[in-house]
């Protein structure tokens, strides 16, 4: 029986971590959860799933979850309740479903707690992936990526020789602008941005699909992950989401992984690896149907986002802390309809010019600049 700790239930990744535990309850058990603002399906979960310790954002919503749950659930707030779920309970696997870098802190605490780590939060690997791989290498620890494409990697790896692996292929939809031209992008809407062709996902990251910064984060995410450098990153559009990426080694032999688009088969193979169990799809992949695949460049002018995100990867140390915060900010500010859907990229890129880079930051470095870049995007509107 596997414990996990799950950060962020209440999200798209979050219920969709919750299914396959259900499905699995000979598997799994759910230990300790982390909900944010939505304490409806918080409450919920809690009652289905009798978690030991259930951590929320703030201690107003600390006091009205205290009389609601049952006696033998402990609720705690705050920075130290996630890390409280994250480390200080009995569960093996902690899956980081949070949504930014608030992740970033309680993954380390996971970590030197030695945890298996699934991580699906990208922020927390952008902005200081240096800090939790050096963690995990340090305490011996598995990371074990949720996101799609960085497990299709993974996949595609498993009993290779990874000293020849050539190159990284990340797939990308293209997200819900996909066959628009930067004209074009100017009055978009935040409820059209919102409307992904292939996936259903929490909002930032749809905005971020629609603005490519969602590839960018990926490609920053896998060369922390499988030690790649950025040269040997690549990016290819296919519409279909069928290829969740791939890779391609010295001898030329490219290995891909195919599948139904859906979180929850990645999700899975990070909760049951090295093992793989059943997984009752309603739909399973049939390529009679899918017919055909295509591949496009990703522009990079088209797709400025991606180009920032190779060049902050490039500089490094604080430079990703500064892409990933700015990101953060600007997509909120669109999604509260303060700002324009072009000025997302504007407000970024005015954030990585005005920064120096700091080589090789520690924790408090890389929370002051996440901070000090929050703020300066704030004086930008
Ligand atoms: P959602 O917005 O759906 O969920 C985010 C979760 O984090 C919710 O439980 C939310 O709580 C919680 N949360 C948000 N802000 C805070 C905070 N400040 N403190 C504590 N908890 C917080 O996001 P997704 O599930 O879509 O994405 C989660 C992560 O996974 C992101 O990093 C994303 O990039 C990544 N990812 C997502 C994929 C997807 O298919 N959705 C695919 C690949 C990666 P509440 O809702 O209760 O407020
Ligand atoms: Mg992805």
């Amino acid at each position: 029986m596997k414990k996990i700790s799950l950060l962020g239930a209440t999200g798209s990744i979050g219920t969709q971590t919750l299914d396959v535990i259900k499905l699995h309850p000979d598997q799994f058990t759910l230990e300790a959860i982390s909900i944010g603002k939505n304490l409806t399906l918080g409450l919920d979960i809690i009652h289905t799933y009798i978690p030991k310790v259930v951590s929320v954002i703030d201690k107003e919503s600390y006091e009205y979850l205290q009389s609601r749950v049952p006696d033998n659930v402990k609720v705690v707030y705050g920075d130290e309740g996630l890390i409280e779920v994250a480390a200080n309970v009995e569960s093996q696997v902690v899956v980081n479903a949070v949504m930014g870098s608030v992740g970033l802190k309680p993954t380390l605490k996971a970590i030197e707690a030695g945890k298996t780590m699934a991580i699906a939060n990208k922020e927390t690997l952008v902005t200081a992936g240096h800090l939790v791989m050096g963690a995990a290498k340090t305490h011996n620890v598995h990371i074990l990526p949720v996101d799609s494409e960085h497990s299709a990697i993974f996949q595609c790896l498993n009993g290779e020789d990874k000293k020849a692996l050539e190159r990284i292929i990340l797939t990308a939809s293209g997200g819900s602008f996909r066959d628009r031209t930067r004209s074009e992008l100017k009055d978009v809407t935040v409820e059209s941005a919102l409307n992904h062709p292939n996936w259903s996902m929490g909002a930032k990251i749809t905005i971020d699909s629609a603005t490519m910064m969602n590839k960018g984060l990926e490609v920053i995410e896998a060369h922390w992950l499988f030690d790649m450098p950025y040269e040997q990153i690549d990016v290819v559009l296919h519409r279909e989401s069928i290829i969740h990426s791939l890779v391609e080694f010295q001898d030329t032999s490219m290995i891909a992984q195919i599948g139904s688009p859906d979180m929850r088969v990645p999700i899975q193979y990070a909760l049951t690896y090295p093992v793989r169990l059943a997984l009752p799809l309603s739909k399973r992949l049939n390529l009679i149907e899918v017919g055909k695949l295509h591949f496009e460049e990703a522009n990079l002018e088209r797709f400025r986002c991606l180009q920032f995100a190779y060049d902050a990867g490039k500089v490094g140390g604080t430079m990703t802390t500064v892409l990933n915060a700015a990101n953060e900010e600007a997509v909120q500010l669109f999604l509260n309809r303060q700002i324009s859907f072009l000025d997302i990229e504007a407000y970024i890129e005015k954030a990585l010019e005005q920064h120096i880079p700091i080589k090789n930051p520690d924790l408090d470095t890389i929370v002051a600049v996440d901070q000090e870049t929050r703020k300066f995007v704030n004086t930008l509107i």
